[in-house]
Parts: C-alpha cells; sequence; structure tokens
C-alpha cells in the first residue's frame, strides 16, 4: 500500500530526513512527488540543500572570518548558541 503525503506539513517534518537522505526509498518517492506537485514546498527543499552545500563548503575550507562572524550571528537569534 502506497502512502502519499497529505500535506505541506507532513512534507516539511520529512524535508529535513530527505535532506540527509536518512529516509526509506518509498519515502524519498513520496517526498519526491509532493516536491513535484508543491512549488513552495519544491522552494523550501531548494533552500534546504543550498544552506547544507554552503555549510559543507564551509566545512571543507578555512573558515574565513568574515563568515564566522555572519554564522555566529545567525546563531545568536536562534536558542542554539551559547554566546560566548
Ligand atoms: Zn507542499
Amino acid at each position: 500500500m502506497s502512502t502519499h503525503i497529505a500535506s505541506c506539513a507532513e512534507a516539511e517534518t520529512r524535508l529535513q530526513s530527505y535532506v540527509d537522505r536518512v529516509l526509506t526509498p518509498a519515502e524519498v518517492a513520496q517526498i519526491e512527488e509532493h516536491l513535484l506537485l508543491c512549488p513552495p514546498c519544491a522552494r523550501c527543499y531548494q533552500l534546504e540543500r543550498d544552506i547544507r552545500a554552503q555549510l559543507k563548503r564551509v566545512c571543507d575550507e578555512p573558515c574565513p572570518e568574515s563568515l564566522k562572524v555572519r554564522l555566529r550571528n545567525l546563531c545568536a537569534e536562534c536558542d542554539c548558541a551559547d554566546a560566548d
């Protein structure tokens, strides 16, 4: 039995796992189906993927100080950062 993703909220909860590639092939197919049918979610996915790609690039290279500062500021806006 194939289950379809019923809502964007459901798609969103799986998007993270999709980007992380930890979904089963069936789940991947469901997400991809939704992304094809739903431009807002597709955009959200692209954004997510772009951010990952940027972060990966940052990790592969010595981090420029300006970027460190920007990331730190970004992080300061959410609750995950412990301020120095
Ligand atoms: Zn959607």
